[in-house]
């Protein structure tokens, strides 16, 4: 699939960082005449990725998150958010809904909302290394619906 439309932006691992990045993805992801709702949808999975980066691959630590988005001719969405940090041992374990390495204020359902959110996730680590965590949005827009 042809790639219509790509951006890209780095910032450090800081918890202001995160509302920026979710409005900042939205705003370019806008471009597709989304409906309300698909953009909120976008703004949550990517506030659960970048929240992820921040509190456990950079935990105690500040790096770099790096976020690409490409738009695809078909109205797709992917958002790529990767990070340098700690990585992550067991994937699937990661992804069960309530698993969690951090207990207090964590509910372990990041990946969980992700999924619910988006069309497709996928999750690429290596400990040590850093994550690569992509999501994939079909965009039917402010004219689904009508013709349907
Ligand atoms: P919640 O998102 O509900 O606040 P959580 O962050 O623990 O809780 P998930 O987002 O589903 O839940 O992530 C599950 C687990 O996967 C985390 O507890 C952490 O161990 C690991 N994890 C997720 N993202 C990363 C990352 N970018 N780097 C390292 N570990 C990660
Ligand atoms: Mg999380």
């Amino acid at each position: 699939m042809q790639v219509q439309n790509e951006m890209k932006l780095q910032m450090e691992s800081r918890s202001v960082n995160e509302a920026y990045a979710r409005v900042a993805v939205s705003a370019f992801a806008a471009s597709l005449d989304p409906t309300v709702e698909e953009l909120n949808d976008i703004k949550t999975a990517v506030s659960e990725a970048v929240t992820n980066c921040i509190v456990h691959a950079y935990k105690n630590a500040v790096g770099k998150i790096y976020i690409t988005v490409k738009i695809f001719e078909n109205g797709e969405v992917q958002i790529t958010v990767r990070d340098r940090g700690c990585g992550i041992a067991d994937i699937k374990k990661a992804r069960e809904p309530l698993f969690t390495t951090l207990g207090g204020d964590r509910a372990g359902l990041g990946f969980s909302v992700m999924e619910s959110f988006c069309d497709r996730i996928f999750v690429r680590s290596a400990v040590g290394k850093g994550t690569t965590v992509t999501l994939r949005k079909r965009i039917r827009g402010k004219g689904a619906g009508v013709d349907a």
